[in-house]
């Protein structure tokens, strides 16, 4: 990349942490702090760099999206993330909310159910340097038992209800947070904590538009 193109991607990245970050009231030092490390633009294909740190989200390959900057925030904020976390990410897409997650907590777990995607994702994370993910190609709405239980789990692909198998494998005290909604293209971003081991307090945070999440207790 030209050195003037590079300095156009920093101006707009600070843009991005001011006035779509900040501005829209995320507050987490250590969000803010991953999400200026991060490089969007090599998450996205090249036609669209120019629009890397754009507030809206962009397609990437099988016709699926990288999402808005404000969302990725908002929903790693809700997390309440601890440096020491185990994270299971589901939908790993391009692999930049999995690389922004991998800056904060010790662990990333990230499940996409494309293998084309899982197998780019995973290309671009190591090129990149992310050595504390790994991706692993199948069915999330199943979670990914073998490393449970988990600290914090994000979906980031819209489900008809909360799949079991995630709050399964949610720690006491753990915090999930997935886009739920009756309709494959709107959805209501719901945080659930796991309080014992029965117990599951859940609330709802706002409206979002997510690509279906598809599954055995998925769509
Ligand atoms: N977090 C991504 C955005 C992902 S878009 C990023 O930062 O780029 C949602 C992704 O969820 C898509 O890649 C889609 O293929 C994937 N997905 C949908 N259903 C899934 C399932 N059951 N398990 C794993 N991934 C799924």
């Amino acid at each position: 990349m030209k050195p003037a193109a590079m300095k156009a991607l920093d101006r707009q990245r600070d843009v991005m942490i001011r006035e779509h970050l900040l501005g829209r009231g995320i507050r987490d030092q250590a969000v803010l702090n991953a999400m200026r490390e991060v490089p969007r633009e090599e998450f996205i294909d090249e036609r669209f760099r120019e629009d890397a740190y754009g507030d809206h989200p962009l397609p990437i390959d099988e016709r699926q999206t990288i999402s808005q900057p404000y969302i990725v925030a908002y929903m790693i904020e809700a997390l309440e993330l601890d440096a020491a976390d185990q994270v299971l990410e589901i939908g790993t897409g391009s692999g930049y909310a999995a690389a922004v997650l991998s800056r904060i907590v010790t662990n990333v777990y990230s499940v996409e159910r494309l293998s084309g995607l899982a197998h780019s994702a995973r290309k671009r994370l190591e090129l990149l340097g992310y050595t504390n993910v790994v991706v692993h190609e199948g069915d999330g709405t199943l979670g990914w038992p073998e490393h449970a239980p988990y600290d914090a789990i994000v979906v980031t692909a819209g489900a008809p209800n909360v799949p079991q198998p995630l709050l399964e494998q949610l720690a006491i005290g753990g915090r999930l947070v997935i886009p739920v909604g009756q309709s494959a293209d709107e959805q209501l971003l719901a945080l659930v904590r796991r309080v014992s081991e029965r117990d599951y307090r859940s609330k709802q945070l706002c409206g979002v538009r997510f690509v279906p999440l598809i599954g055995s207790a998925g769509w």
